[in-house]
């Protein structure tokens, strides 16, 4: 089966509420999606966000590195060459992750599609009878369940978010902070008393502190007796020393996420002990050519991986969903990105129910149906 055609469109969706981090605000999704058409005529889709202030790819980047190298470089090919159409990929353009995640995303889709089995089923590590429950479903017993964010806000609204968060069936939470080291104290444990002990709270600073602060900070939520489960990224992704030093400080685990994009940089996190955990992000790694050796490199040191996504909707946020199944490294999932919309416009794929996901049996992805205008960018 060759690759025929690649096309590129525009997926816009209004969210629930706005999504604000100590990095930005943002009222809705906007994201690219990549169609890939097979010479059988099936097609497998990807998506790509414009997440300018973190992998620093924007619409207008996301769009020329596709169309003028990644699409250029793979049409034509023979799906079954995988490795090498990933190979040709890295080496047709440098960085821009989210562009390379978008058509690995679809690459993927398609040739799961070819062989006639769902996406996980092709990703897994091991036999099948290694696959891990098919349900990644609210429960404690080591099965993954999807977090939901708490945008940094003013207290009281983020007391409320948390509270209608719970009432919809969310046992994690991921509280935004990074905006004011006292203030984020107090963030929390207003949350904390408001959704009682039973709730799992995960606390991502986005890179908003200092080191001084992300240690004193974190202290003061470990005395005061938060029971917070990790804190994500709390200093500067280029700070490698100043994450060592808070992991080395605190007792609570930290989970690297803005500092980990490559295979590389996972590997010196882990081997220099810099973090506990690892978030692996598509948008980060440019898809799941990558995202696999990742998972093989954490296998090997034992170290536990939540899969995260960007504001991204159901067609990538779903690619991760089948890497979190396939995958025993990844024991955690911030998946949220569907639940964050205001509505579906899709067709198949995983099910989104609160801080449920499910998976079917449908080859590739899932997605059957992208209400987009596609424009041709290569045929071969
Ligand atoms: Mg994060």
């Amino acid at each position: 089966m060759k690759i025929q055609e690649i096309a590129l469109g525009t997926i816009r969706i209004p969210l629930v509420t706005p999504f604000r981090t100590a990095l930005r605000t943002v009222d809705s999704i906007n994201d690219l999606i990549v169609k890939i058409t097979a010479d059988d005529g099936s097609v497998g889709f990807g998506e790509a966000p414009p997440t300018a202030v973190i992998t620093g790819d924007t619409k207008e980047s996301i769009e020329a590195a596709i169309r003028g190298y990644l699409a250029p470089a793979v049409v034509g090919m023979e799906l079954l060459d995988l490795d090498e159409i990933m190979r040709r990929m890295e080496k047709a353009i440098a960085k821009n992750t989210s562009a390379k995640a978008a058509v690995d995303i679809a690459l993927y889709d398609l040739y799961a599609k070819m062989l006639g089995k769902p996406l996980y089923r092709v990703l897994v590590e091991d036999a099948v009878e290694n696959l891990k429950d098919t349900c990644i479903s609210a429960n404690k017993e080591g099965e993954l369940e999807t977090d939901i964010t708490i945008s940094v806000d003013e207290t009281e609204k983020m007391v409320s978010d948390s509270l209608r968060a719970v009432a919809d069936g969310f046992g994690i939470l991921k509280v935004k902070v990074g905006k004011g080291g006292e203030k984020d104290v107090e963030r929390v444990r207003a949350i904390r008393q408001a959704v009682g002990p039973d709730v799992t709270l995960r606390v991502d600073a986005n890179q908003g502190w200092t080191k001084e602060e992300a240690i004193a900070t974190i202290r003061a939520m470990e005395d005061a007796g938060l029971g917070i489960e990790l804190v994500e990224q709390p200093v500067s992704y280029h700070d490698f020393h100043g994450l060592q030093s808070v992991t080395k400080a605190v007792d609570t685990p930290i989970l690297a996420d803005e500092s980990v994009f490559s295979y590389e940089d996972a590997q010196r996190i882990i081997e220099e002990h810099a973090a506990d955990l690892i978030n692996i992000k598509l948008m980060k790694t440019g898809g799941i050519h990558q995202a696999l050796r990742i998972c093989d490199l954490a296998d090997r040191y034992q170290v536990k991986c939540m899969v995260g996504c960007m504001l991204e909707s159901k067609v990538s946020v779903s690619a991760g969903v089948h890497l979190a199944a396939a995958r025993n490294c990844i024991t955690m999932a911030d998946l949220d990105g569907p639940s964050l919309c205001a509505e579906d416009p899709y067709e198949g794929g995983p099910v989104y129910r609160g801080p449920k996901i499910l998976l079917n049996e449908a080859s590739g992805i899932g997605i059957t149906r992208v209400p987009v205008e596609f424009a041709c960018v290569a045929r071969a």
